[in-house]
């Protein structure tokens, strides 16, 4: 068997290699999916936790206030009651005044806090569903990638053994340079050459679709020897009908 042969063989099983994992790999990006998500609702409930404890504490620092303010204005109220003069009286009704109005600042502290807090409440319970469905999709993201690779994994136990044994017989230096090919154009990493025209001598590669010199042809009808595409790099192989097809046409 030429080299291009042996190395088809790694080819075919390596593709399909491919084709078998990539149900598992769409499997397994997806679980990735719920995990990134999940992960991010975790960070975004620290935040809201975070701030409701924050707003919470600053709304009963407002309640506090109101409340002291409340119990001075009492005390004034008191004292008016008992003001002897009227300088007196005038005097402790401006401070209960001022004080009146420090208090409904307070107030309306308290209370657009307390809307906050509202609107925290709902973003955290929003957050917590979220965090439920999507426990539940990663769940089920999880069953389903041990399902993938059950399904393959006797499959593809055989074909790794399979692969270990064409591969044994490809020289290293071939080996390597379909392995750096593989790496940057997966299945594109060779390709069939395809007749465009028999009588014309035209041929083409069945990756990249451009016209190739008859030398590539003749190279591996000949010797089968490592044969790129002059155009896009894949390596080159005849297809069993191609071969025949230009046998043929040589023994007329
Ligand atoms: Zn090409």
């Amino acid at each position: 068997m030429t080299v291009t042969g042996k190395l088809v063989r790694v080819y075919q099983v390596d593709k399909q290699i491919r084709g078998l994992r990539s149900r598992l790999t769409a499997a397994e990006r997806f679980l990735n999916e719920q995990t990134r998500v999940l992960g991010e609702l975790a960070t975004r409930k620290t935040a809201v936790d975070g701030q409701l404890r924050q707003i919470t504490a600053s709304a009963s620092n407002e309640e506090g206030e109101v409340a002291r303010i409340t119990g001075r204005v009492e005390e004034l109220r008191e004292r008016m009651n008992n003001a002897r003069t009227n300088k007196e009286y005038k005097a402790l009704l401006t401070e209960v005044n001022t004080l009146k109005e420090q208090r409904g600042t307070h107030e309306d502290g308290a209370i657009s806090r307390l809307e906050q807090i509202d609107k925290l409440k709902a973003q955290q319970a929003e957050i917590e569903s979220q965090h439920t469905e999507r426990t539940r999709m990663r769940e089920v993201a999880e069953s389903e990638r041990r399902e993938r690779a059950d399904e393959i994994k006797d499959r593809l136990e055989a074909l790794e053994a399979e692969r270990e044994q064409v591969v044994a017989d490809v020289p290293g230096e071939v080996l390597r340079a379909y392995e750096e090919l593989v790496e940057q154009r997966e299945d594109e990493a060779m390709a069939p050459i395809e007749i465009a025209d028999r009588k014309r001598h035209e041929f083409t590669c069945g990756s990249c679709m451009m016209t190739l010199p008859i030398e590539s042809m003749s190279a591996l009808l000949s010797h089968g020897s490592l044969t790129r595409c002059v155009s896009c790099g894949c390596i080159l192989y005849l297809e069993e009908n191609t071969r025949e097809s230009m046998t043929a046409k040589a023994k007329k």
